[in-house]
């Protein structure tokens, strides 16, 4: 049986898994429910499991086993990191799905609960085909993707030391709603967007909407700010240059007769090098500064940090590339031709292991392009039928890495520190 037979074979129990998780999801970084359900799915087959402390994450490594009679030493390779994140978002899922969100609020919209029963049916696929396999294989089970960090918390519980050498590659793999069926998609380099997040809040003093002479009004200060901000990003950022700021949250005043103290807007910010970043930061508080003081009131702005930029090892994404023509044919693998604007703190992980982030297309059969909603959306249905598929590609991913000698190998290192070939 090759592992494609056998993860088709597996498709009823990754369904089922995929639908449990789907009609009780839970959000952020504290995800029990979800975290029982995978422990309980992972059970009997033999890993070496970590729970994580500051997130409810589950690292779990799956040893390589050579024949006794194999001269060679036992395992030789360094590990393969596999991810799949837990988390749902916060929002009320309004699919109409027979298997849909039962917890108000929270609602797998972006797919993750295909990602953590594709990588469950790696873990089977692997678990019999250990001595198949060159190297370990590091399954990381994340959660608090959608905003929370979850990757970094993960990272500083020492993910990638989690089976005592570091990876030599990393893959992971993201469901997509919209995007055709099965159709598997990266690129090499730059594939996700660094993000930001800004709030601008502009300070006045409030007073009766009859005399707003007497007052310093915060809220044409806020109005001017929204368009300023997009044409500061037409007028100063190269238009060859991908550059975003999308306003999501404007707030301010509690009736129509009163002049607010303050008021205020949030925006997240994306670009494709820590630079522009800066940059951008520095034109949106000049703008806002300036907008204030033409408004007599005063701008206070608070930036937090987003991922990284992910970047995709171009010899990983070849492969990857390769692996999914092998398996599926080659009109199954599409090279994307831009990178996209949303992010992921798989970011993390790439920045410090070479590998690949892929995206798999989920749009349900039924659904033309123009009609399938994106992930996020409320109405974002993601077609099951992809997951006997995304396991045995992650798992042949695992068995196939070649175990490049100049990718850090700090048990195989001699002491001049030169990778051994
Ligand atoms: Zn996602």
């Amino acid at each position: 049986m090759t592992v494609l037979d056998d993860a088709r074979d597996l498709r009823p129990d990754l369904v089922r898994l995929r639908r449990a998780l789907h009609s009780d999801p839970e959000t952020g970084l504290h995800l029990p429910r979800t975290q029982e359900k995978v422990l309980t799915a992972l059970d009997g087959l033999g890993l070496e499991v970590t729970l994580g402390k500051a997130l409810t994450s589950v690292t779990a490594v799956l040893r390589a086993r050579r024949p006794a009679a194999d001269a060679v030493p036992n395992p030789v390779a360094a590990p393969v990191l596999l991810r799949a994140d837990l988390d749902a978002l916060p929002l009320t899922e309004a699919t109409g799905l027979d298997y849909a969100s039962g917890v108000p609020g929270a609602a797998h919209a972006c797919g993750h609960d295909l990602h953590a029963a594709m990588l469950v049916g790696a873990a089977r696929l692997l678990a019999s085909r250990r001595d198949r396999l060159l190297g370990d294989v590091v399954l990381m089970f994340q959660p608090g993707e959608e905003g929370h960090d979850g990757a970094r918390l993960m990272l500083e519980e020492g993910l990638l030391d989690a089976a005592g050498a570091r990876p030599a590659a990393a893959f992971a793999l993201h469901a997509a709603s919209s995007a055709p069926l099965g159709r598997f998609s990266t690129r090499p380099g730059p594939a996700l967007a660094a993000s930001g997040t800004v709030e601008v809040l502009f300070r006045g003093s409030g007073g009766h909407g009859a005399w707003p002479h007497t007052a310093r009004d915060p809220i044409p200060a806020l109005g001017a700010a929204i368009g300023a901000l997009q044409t500061m990003v037409t007028r100063r950022f190269d238009a060859m240059e991908p550059v975003l700021v999308s306003i999501g949250r404007v707030s301010g005043g509690t009736a129509a007769n009163i002049v607010p103290d303050t008021a205020q807007l949030a925006a997240t910010l994306r670009a494709f090098s820590d630079d522009t970043h800066r940059r951008l930061e520095a034109e949106i508080e000049r703008v806002a500064h300036g907008i204030a003081a033409a408004h007599g009131v005063e701008a206070e702005i608070t930036y937090s940090e987003g991922y990284p930029v992910t970047v995709n090892d171009p010899a990983a994404t070849d492969f990857v590339a390769d692996v999914c023509a092998d398996l599926f044919g080659a009109d199954r693998f599409a090279a994307a031709e831009r990178p996209a604007l949303v992010a992921d703190d798989i970011g993390r992980v790439l920045a410090e292991v070479p590998g690949a982030m892929v995206s798999l297309g989920a749009r349900p059969r039924d659904l033309d392009a123009g009609r399938a909603a994106p992930n996020h959306s409320p109405r974002a249905v993601f077609d099951d039928g992809v997951l006997a598929d995304g396991a045995a590609l992650l798992a042949e991913l695992a068995l196939r890495t070649p175990r490049d000698p100049r990718i850090p190998q700090t048990s195989r290192r001699n002491p001049e520190g030169r990778p051994l070939i």
